[in-house]
């Protein structure tokens, strides 16, 4: 039996890629392409679908997420700009309509290990910076990635704190540092043309660096995660919780 599924945001630039992969996998079936202007909710009640994967914008995914689990479906999100008070209120969602979710903050492959050995190395060379390049209509900074990546460099730190800047350090271009976040990594988020979403982690210890670097040079890249995803919708589904994160489903 195939996986039914819709695609909210349909006409972006991810959202068109998400299309024609899920039309080339003979186990899944596309009933649903909605956009801006499109009623969401009508197109779940007439086409039942079992997962809607939703790459729109930050202010309009999470009444798509509530619209999917209130009718049963499980969203596989890849939009980014949700705040940790937002995915909390998904969580909470999912238990109360017992109803499983992804949310990924980034589906290739390559930037999820990127990420997990950003977090192994960590333990080991605690000062780190996060440098996220991405295309220059990108809505929000930091990447999803960027934060996930930070949180994880965080919990890799395991205790070792990163050095101090010296006492009057100070920055002559507000911002030339970086912003933080999670476990005070700076993050400096690049917007230009010519990229999609590329990331380097740059780790710095006694007399060396280590950099770790993904590229998505191409919006495909992201294609395998999210079809692995819509195929654990049964699963999800049947869990009735949140998932966060891709690497949970590899
Ligand atoms: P995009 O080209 O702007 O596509 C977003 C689409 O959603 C547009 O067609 C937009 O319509 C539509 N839209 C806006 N409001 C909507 C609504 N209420 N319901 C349904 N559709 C709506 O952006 P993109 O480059 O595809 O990126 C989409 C999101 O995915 C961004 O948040 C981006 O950061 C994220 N992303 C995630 C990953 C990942 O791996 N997790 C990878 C790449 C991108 P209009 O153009 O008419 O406004």
């Amino acid at each position: 039996m195939s996986i039914t599924v819709a695609v909210a945001g349909a006409k972006g630039r991810m959202g068109q890629e998400v299309v024609a992969a899920v039309q080339a996998e003979p186990d899944l079936r596309l009933v649903a392409q909605v956009d801006l202007g499109d009623d969401l909710v009508r197109a779940l009640e007439e086409t039942r679908p079992a997962a809607l994967v939703d790459f729109t914008v930050p202010e309009a995914v999470l009444g798509n997420i509530e619209a999917a689990l209130a009718h049963g479906v499980v969203p596989i999100v890849g939009t980014t700009g949700l705040s940790p008070q937002d995915v909390e209120h998904v969580r909470g969602l999912c238990r109360r309509h017992g109803v499983g979710a992804l949310i990924a903050p980034n589906f290739a492959i390559g930037a999820v290990l990127m990420m997990r050995f950003a977090q192994e190395a960590a333990k080991y060379l605690p000062d780190a910076e996060i440098i996220e390049m991405h295309h220059e209509k990108k809505l929000d900074a930091p990447s999803g990635t960027a934060a996930k990546t930070a949180e994880m460099i965080a919990q890799g730190r395991a205790g070792a704190t990163p050095t101090a800047l010296p006492a009057g350090a100070f920055e002559k271009i507000p911002g030339a540092r970086g912003g933080k976040g999670v476990g005070d990594v700076p993050v400096h988020s690049v917007r230009l043309p010519g990229f999609v979403a590329s990331q380097e982690v740059i780790f710095g210890g006694l007399g060396q660096t280590l950099s770790i670097r993904h590229d998505s040079r191409d919006r495909k890249s992201f294609m395998p995660g999210v079809i692995l995803a819509v195929r654990h919708a049964p699963a999800l589904a049947a869990g009735g919780e949140l998932v966060y994160g891709l690497e949970n489903l590899l």
